[in-house]
């Protein structure tokens, strides 16, 4: 988890210019990172690429070491080895450019209470010695792209924390970073503010084309993304978009509910070669396209067929497929 600003901040170097002549340039490029810490191996070798404008999740259990691997990426954790280029800057030869290219966005908040809205984003402005001339123009924008212009003169400790992380995100975009990073965003959120704060993801990337890189617990934030990567205990276990992840799973289940079990599997075999098993409410059986199968059972079956479910493969069943055992959020933050 990265609770801090502390040891981040500004870069090394002044007024922030934003180069935007490096198309092709991966977003960000790992190669072999890891990290250890006396007795743990928390990152064990991590290659990473991911384009630029893409919304990339980084998805793993607690522990998984995703929060190693965001600090190394934005040169807040030195690597024990490997590589991390941010926009085509290295962070070990360049780390004021890589720090210049990327806008962090922690899991806990950061924000001043004590300061109003726009304030807090002015504040983040010196620390990034942003051009005057344009500033007020930029913190009016991002005020607006967040929702909160109505509410720019009023104390952030007066906000929701849906409100907080929409103004989290906008000072992270400030600077106009190539590549923001958000390390588990919607933590402590409730449905709606999660909601809302992705549809409010989904209008940053539109109008402002920066690559979001962030890390989740949540299997419905990682269907969301365009790609992810699924990591458990130091490792990546599997990467590709939602579907390709899937599609290694194959079949869609259909749980059946009949008047007659034992004779609707036979019909099963016999007529639509397939075989069934005992599911949780009746039988089981796999399907390529579960939906086309449906009025295909309930008419050639000869029993009555009291309930059907479809359910599509799942990115918890691809983790359970790659790891053996199952993703899920847990507020103790124990693995189940
Ligand atoms: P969470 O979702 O709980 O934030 P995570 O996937 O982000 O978990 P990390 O915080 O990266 O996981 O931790 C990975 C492993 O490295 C854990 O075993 C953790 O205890 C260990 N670890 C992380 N930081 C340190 C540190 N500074 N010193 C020692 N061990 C650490």
């Amino acid at each position: 988890m990265l609770r801090s600003r502390r040891d981040f901040g500004a870069p090394a170097t002044a007024a922030v210019s934003v180069d935007r002549s490096d198309a092709g340039v991966p977003a960000i490029r790992a190669i072999g990172l890891r990290k250890s810490y006396p007795g743990v191996e928390a990152v064990r070798g991590i290659d990473l690429n991911v384009g630029q404008g893409e919304t990339f999740g980084f998805l793993g259990p607690n522990g998984a070491g995703k929060t190693t691997t965001i600090a190394m990426l934005c040169t807040l954790v030195r690597p024990t080895a490997g590589r991390v280029e941010v926009a085509g800057h290295d962070t070990r030869t360049a780390p004021g450019l890589v720090r210049r290219s990327l806008g962090l966005v922690f899991q806990e908040g950061t924000l001043d209470g004590d300061l109003t809205a726009a304030e807090n984003l002015r504040f983040h402005a010196d620390l990034y010695a942003m051009p005057r001339a344009t500033l007020a123009a930029r913190v009016d924008a991002m005020l607006e792209l967040s929702g909160l212009t109505a509410s720019r003169d009023s104390l952030v400790r007066t906000f929701s924390g849906g409100m907080r992380r929409r103004l989290e995100v906008a000072r992270g975009l400030l600077h106009r970073p190539r590549v923001l990073f958000l390390d588990e965003p919607t933590i402590g959120l409730d449905p709606p503010s999660r909601a809302q704060l992705w549809e409010h993801l989904g209008e940053v990337r539109e109008r402002e084309g920066t690559t979001l890189f962030l890390t989740t617990h949540y299997l419905e934030e990682a269907e969301r993304c365009d790609r992810i990567a699924i990591i458990d205990d130091g490792r990546i276990v599997a990467q590709g978009s939602p579907a390709e992840l899937k599609s290694v799973i194959g079949a869609d289940r259909v749980d059946l509910r009949t008047g007659d079990d034992e004779k609707a599997a036979e019909t099963l075999l016999e007529r639509f070669g397939m075989e069934a098993v005992a599911g949780p409410h009746g039988l089981r059986v796999q399907a390529e396209d579960g939906a086309l199968l449906v009025p295909r059972l309930c008419a050639g079956l000869d029993v009555p067929v009291y309930e059907v479910t479809v359910t599509r493969p799942s990115l918890d069943d691809v983790f359970l497929h790659h790891t053996g055992h199952r993703i899920r959020a847990d507020p103790t933050g124990e693995r189940r």
